[in-house]
Parts: structure tokens; C-alpha cells; sequence
């Protein structure tokens, strides 16, 4: 399915064409492509909201393959390895961001799906040093949103600051707030569960909040309503910028505000009070190696299950109008 101009997603922009497999460069695996999971990231790359793709483009940057062949230099993985694809698909290696172990700011940066081809493809090429090892326990469908709704919550978690990654250090319970919830928050509700945390859910639509609730959120009320305590730290998935001064002003002093979003709308004048009292708002970008392996350990020891729901890849427009409207249960899959 292939981006030739950025448009709405109304507009149908992704045109299934038929393209030559392509060849994996030095250094690179060809993987032909089981799953790959829709994300918010995609539908901003296509509606031109980030707007350096290359183009002609397929998007797609959570890939669930199997190696089909090598280019020069590759020892592994190795032939038939189930492997994932990140947004994230190389960086320089030399930039002090990278050589701090902070490749997530890479200033050279190249990303799957929107400057190299991605998923929405029955094959696709990656840099064999960037892709990651797929839990056993998963199936394809449920695998892939793992490799960015799953990555990105579970770094956005981690930025919030709060307390006892690992149980039982979370002997205290505290207050999370999600703002949206999508195919990422239903992933880190469970982490932050598990860790025995409280979830105030803040969505809008009846279903999400029920949904939210199912996953075992304490409270679960619209978009801008006030959770009936005072949050410890909250994450805005949203894209909407209003969403930060409302979010702040949840928040106790001392916590912090992470917007895991790659792209948001204006954030609005806000009072100084709100921030008072050394609260934070913070962003999250990308995502490391180091947290992808981290994670995807994890996910599989605290059973983190994902609720999909499957399209056939020459879908993929009608899976992506489906994420604008909010009327998704969980996360979206193409498959090939
Ligand atoms: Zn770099
Ligand atoms: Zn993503």
C-alpha cells in the first residue's frame, strides 16, 4: 500500500500497487511480512503532519517477519527467524547522542516507514542491527503491536517517573492518569497494573472508557474531565495539545506530564500555577535498542496481552480512518 502525496486519510491515500521484492542492501535482512500493526505515527506521516517522508512511500513501522534472505555482512538473525521491526531503523552510530546511548535522539536518524519503506508490504528490508527478537509466546497479530504502541508506552511509563518498575518496589500504590486510549495505553495499563499502580483513564467515547475499565482502570471518564484524586504523573497519548494544561492540572507537585506523541497540536497559553511546583511535561521520542529488548522481555514474564483487530492489508485506509475516529478497540493490524 503505497503513500504517493500526503492527504487525509478520508481521501483514500494508500494505493495497493504491485512492486518488485526488494533487495536487501549490506547489512540488511529481507523479511516477508506476517503482521505489521497500525500506528497514530502512520496516520501523521500520511496526512503530512510530519512532513519529510520519502515518497513514494509504504508505510509501517511495526513489522512482524520472517528472515527470507540476507545482504552482505549479515550473520544474524538468520534465515526463517521471526523477527520485529521498530520505528526506529538506524541511526549514525557516531553522533554523541548515540555514542551517550541516547540513539533515540540520534541526529541522523532514519525511520522505518516514513524515510525507508515499512510494513504496509508483503516484504520489506531492514538493517539487521535494528530489528528485535519476538517474544515465542506471541502470535504474529498479537506481536506487533508490541514493537511501538507497546515500546513507546512502556519508555513513556518509565519517563513518568514513577516508582517500582519491578515489583513488589511498588509497595505504595500511585496514581497514573492516561490521557487517550488507544492501542498504547490498553498495553501500559496492564504493565502499570501488574506493578500494582492505580489507572485513571480520561478518553473520550463511552466505549473506550468501558474498555479502560474491563483492563481494570480504577476511574474512567471523558477527555477533559477531572480524575476523582490527585495523579501522581499522567501520559498524554492524545494528540491534542489542550489535553497538557489539563493534564498539568491533575497532576501533584512534583509530577510529571509525558506526551508519548510524536506529533500534538498547539498547546495552549497556560497559568504559571499549573507548572508551580515542580511539576514537568516532558516528551518521549523514539525509542532505544536497549528498550526494545528490554521490553519485549518484559511483556511476555507479566502476560501483556493485546486486543487486535485484523484488516487485510489492502485495507489498510479504511484500518487508518477507522484510528482517526477513535472507534478502534485496541490496536490495528494489517495483514498481507
Ligand atoms: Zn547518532
Ligand atoms: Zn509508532
Amino acid at each position: 500500500m503505497v503513500l504517493d502525496a500526503a492527504a487525509p486519510v478520508e481521501a483514500r491515500p494508500l494505493t495497493l500497487r504491485d512492486l518488485p521484492v526488494p533487495e536487501p542492501g549490506p547489512g540488511e535482512v529481507l523479511l516477508k511480512v506476517r503482521a505489521n500493526g497500525v500506528c497514530r505515527t502512520d496516520l501523521h506521516v500520511i496526512e503530512g503532519e510530519l512532513s519529510e517522508p520519502r515518497l513514494p512511500l509504504v508505510p509501517g513501522h511495526q513489522i512482524v517477519g520472517t528472515v527470507e534472505a540476507a545482504g552482505v555482512g549479515v550473520e544474524r538473525p538468520g534465515a526463517g527467524a521471526r523477527v520485529g521491526v521498530p520505528w526506529l531503523g538506524g541511526t549514525d552510530g557516531t553522533c554523541s547522542y548515540c555514542r551517550a546511548g541516547h540513539e533515540n535522539l540520534c541526529g541522523h536518524p532514519t525511520f522505518t516507514g516514513y524515510q525507508r519503506d515499512g510494513g504496509y508490504a508483503e516484504y520489506a528490508t531492514a538493517r539487521a542491527d535494528f530489528v528485535l527478537p519476538v517474544p515465542d509466546g506471541y502470535p504474529d497479530l498479537q506481536a506487533a503491536p508490541l514493537l511501538c504502541a507497546g515500546l513507546i508506552g512502556y519508555r513513556a511509563l518509565r519517563l513518568t517517573g514513577i516508582e517500582g518498575l519491578e515489583p513488589p518496589e511498588a509497595d505504595i500504590p500511585e496514581r497514573l492518569g492516561l490521557y487517550g486510549f488507544g492501542a498504547s495505553a490498553h498495553i501500559v495499563i496492564q504493565i502499570a497494573r501488574h506493578l500494582g499502580h492505580e489507572v485513571y483513564v480520561c478518553t473520550r467515547g463511552a466505549e473506550g472508557q468501558a474498555f479502560a475499565r474491563e483492563l481494570g482502570a480504577r476511574w474512567a471518564g471523558g477527555a477533559e474531565d477531572a480524575p476523582p484524586v490527585e495523579l501522581d504523573a499522567a501520559i498524554i497519548f492524545a494528540p491534542a495539545g489542550e489535553l497538557v494544561p489539563v493534564a498539568l492540572g491533575a497532576v501533584r507537585r512534583g509530577g510529571t506530564v509525558v506526551c508519548a506523541g510524536i506529533h500534538m497540536s498547539p498547546i495552549p497559553e497556560l497559568p504559571y500555577e499549573l507548572l508551580w511546583g515542580e511539576r514537568v511535561v516532558r516528551s518521549v521520542a523514539n525509542l532505544t535498542r536497549n528498550d526494545g529488548r528490554e521490553f519485549l522481555a518484559l511483556a511476555p514474564r507479566i502476560k501483556v496481552q493485546t486486543v487486535v483487530e485484523e484488516f487485510p492489508l489492502e485495507a489498510a485506509n479504511e484500518a487508518l480512518a477507522r484510528l482517526k475516529s477513535g472507534s478502534l478497540r485496541g490496536a490495528a493490524v494489517l495483514v498481507p
